[in-house]
């Protein structure tokens, strides 16, 4: 069914992932297949069917109720991909408890951090993470019960399998049928722009809503399994679980702790029936390049037919390069953490290449000046959601708000009039992204909102004075550049490995637009000045000539700041710019 006919979910009163969901596919198809596991390090694999999940979430459940943790409670989670992360996230929901997922990269301030601003009361981690947190345990005194799994436990800490041996087998874990806006979950963000932020997600609007997710832009149903490459502390890894077991199908998991090796990824997909991948677009272009068609040739997958990227701009060129690998053309998709995937390129779209697509269905999302009125087509603007009444059914697949220090949850939200002189109201939710909107409908992301370069434009304009026409400089309107299609056309000169595109003051223009430059080994051996013409030269070539990079600086791969999930944060190198050019030093570069 091509998505545009397509309904979006109604909203129930009450909902529970673990009940409506995991025990509903366990009695339904006794023997449906849930995960497919296997250890990098032991080379280990076990298949998990739904039944697996649905009894073992039972008995975790009741090992949480007896130490105590209690439905509202916040328990942070910080496990490789082992089992039992997913066996303690669907006991978590299933009692109430708020799961609070973290990466394992963490290190001990950031669990500080967390565990403070969560005010979490309990902590379930690996012996790493548990170590991490007992050397800041002092500072986060809100924290009861810490669990660990596997090793052995330290004094005070509760060891997470002896104490599940007790359990037995068949418990029933049963409760009050909760409200769907009960909390749920709590994800940090990437930190992208600033600290990350604390999202809280109600028990629909992640575990329901990824529905959506699951079935327009994955395409799942049984027989489908799914990998995804987050990590689990990330909201991404969040979106695969919900919606491939919304959908019924299974997830892939490999408890890999090694860096990211393409090779590996080939092999892994060529030995498992994976039909569906979600990889950043940096993998892609690794797969690619670093695999390459051979590998692939001798090893091509067992049943790979869909493949996904979300999170962060997808080229043109990434695409161009898998699918003239693969044969498969990658679905770009559009969400953010405190969101289910809004936009992409979902079933029964045709595909326009570097756009990401169509909304979701159920999802009115619209692009909006700053007062919040919709601007006309091919025009840029903020993404907006629209999240009040006006959408039937309303839609649900957004967080409640942010956790701020004092405990208050806030969700940011515009009121914006329909300008038509009527009472009609919309109640818009910025992403804080910018994007513009095709005649066809098709959404084409510009930048974050803080990311977009305003350079003030110059025209040469006639002034008539008398009967002497002079010509002078006229200021013209603001030209606005995102710094993904720099970056974009930056990624196709041969010599570049890796940008990031930043506003640069300017005494002149305001802002100018300014790369920073990683080199291959062979381009950076080259003069600088030349190859500094060159690229600003190729820039020109490649998009429309006013956003070259004025500003070129080659930088080492460890110069440009990254998240802990590798996104450049552009904020830190502008601020390091306008420092750098406000001490007066030369501009040129
Ligand atoms: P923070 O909010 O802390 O600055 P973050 O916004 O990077 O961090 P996430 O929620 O992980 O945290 O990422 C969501 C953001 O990622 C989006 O707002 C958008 O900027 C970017 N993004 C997501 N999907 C895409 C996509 N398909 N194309 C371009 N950008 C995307
Ligand atoms: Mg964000």
């Amino acid at each position: 069914m091509a998505h545009f006919e397509a309904k979006a979910l109604p909203r129930p009163e009450t909902f529970n992932f673990a009940t409506d969901v995991i025990d509903y596919w366990a009695s339904r198809s006794p023997g449906l297949r849930a995960m497919y596991w296997t250890s990098r390090a032991t080379g280990e694999s076990r298949t998990l069917d739904y039944n697996h999940f649905s009894r073992e979430s039972h008995r975790v459940a009741t090992l949480l109720r007896q130490l105590g943790i209690q439905a509202g409670d916040r328990l942070i989670i910080i496990l490789p991909r082992l089992t039992a992360w997913w066996e303690v996230a669907i006991a978590a929901i299933r009692a109430g408890v708020v799961l609070c997922p973290c990466t394992t990269l963490l290190v001990d301030k950031d669990i500080e951090y967390r565990a403070q601003l969560s005010g979490a009361t309990a902590f379930i981690g690996d012996e790493a993470s548990v170590g991490k947190l007992l050397n800041v345990r002092q500072k986060c005194p809100r924290l009861k019960t810490v669990l660990q799994v596997g090793g052995n436990a330290p004094e005070g800490v509760v060891s997470y399998f002896d104490a599940l041996g007790k359990i037995e087998q068949h418990v029933n874990f049963s409760r009050e049928p909760n409200k769907a806006t009960d909390p749920a979950l709590i994800y940090f963000t990437s930190g992208t722009s600033g600290p990350p932020k604390m999202v809280l997600h109600n028990q629909i609007s992640y575990p329901l809503a990824h529905t959506s997710t699951g079935k327009y832009w994955l395409r799942l149903k049984p027989g489908k399994v799914y990998w995804n490459l987050a990590e689990q502390g990330w909201a991404k890894a969040g979106w695969a679980v919900f919606a491939t077991w919304n959908c019924g199908a299974a997830l892939f998991v490999e408890d890999d702790r090694r860096p990211f090796d393409p090779i590996h990824l080939l092999d892994i997909l060529h030995k498992y029936p994976i039909t569906t991948l979600c990889a950043p677009p940096t993998a892609y272009r690794q797969l690619v390049l670093q695999a390459g068609q051979d590998h692939f040739r001798k090893n091509p997958p067992a049943a790979l037919e869909h493949c996904v990227g979300a999170g962060e701009p997808l080229n043109g060129e990434v695409i161009r390069l898998w699918k003239e690998m693969s044969g498969i053309q990658i679905c770009d998709g559009y969400g953010q953490t405190e969101t289910i995937l809004v936009c992409g390129n979902l079933e029964g779209n045709s595909i326009k290449v570097g756009s990401m697509g169509k909304p979701v269905p159920g999802v009115h999302m619209l692009v909006v000046d700053d007062s919040g009125q919709e601007v006309p087509a091919e025009t840029e603007g903020n993404i907006a959601l629209s999240i009040g009444d006006d959408t039937d059914p309303p839609f649900f697949g957004i967080f409640e708000g942010y956790v701020k220090e004092d405990g208050s949850v806030q969700r940011p939200v515009k009121i914006s009039t329909a300008g038509d002189g009527t009472s009609a109201k919309k109640t818009l939710f910025l992403t804080g992204d910018r994007a513009t909107r095709d005649p066809d409908g098709y959404f084409w992301f510009v930048g974050r909102s803080d990311d977009i370069i305003n350079s003030s434009g110059y025209r040469i304009g006639k002034l008539s004075l008398s009967i002497r026409i002079t010509y002078v400089q006229v200021l013209t309107s603001v030209i606005s550049t995102g710094p993904y299609e720099v970056e974009s056309v930056l990624k196709q000169h041969p010599g570049v490995v890796e940008s990031a595109v930043v506003a640069s003051p300017d005494p002149d223009r305001v802002e100018v637009v300014k790369a920073f430059v990683v080199l291959t080994e062979e381009y950076a051996r080259r003069n600088h000045d030349e190859l500094r013409k060159e690229i600003q030269d190729f820039c020109k070539k490649m998009s429309a000539p006013y956003k070259y990079p004025r500003r070129v600086q080659f930088v080492e791969p460890s110069f440009l700041p990254k998240t802990i999930s590798g996104k450049i944060m552009r904020n830190r190198l502008r601020a390091m710019e306008k420092e750098r050019v406000g001490s007066g030093v030369a501009k040129s570069k």
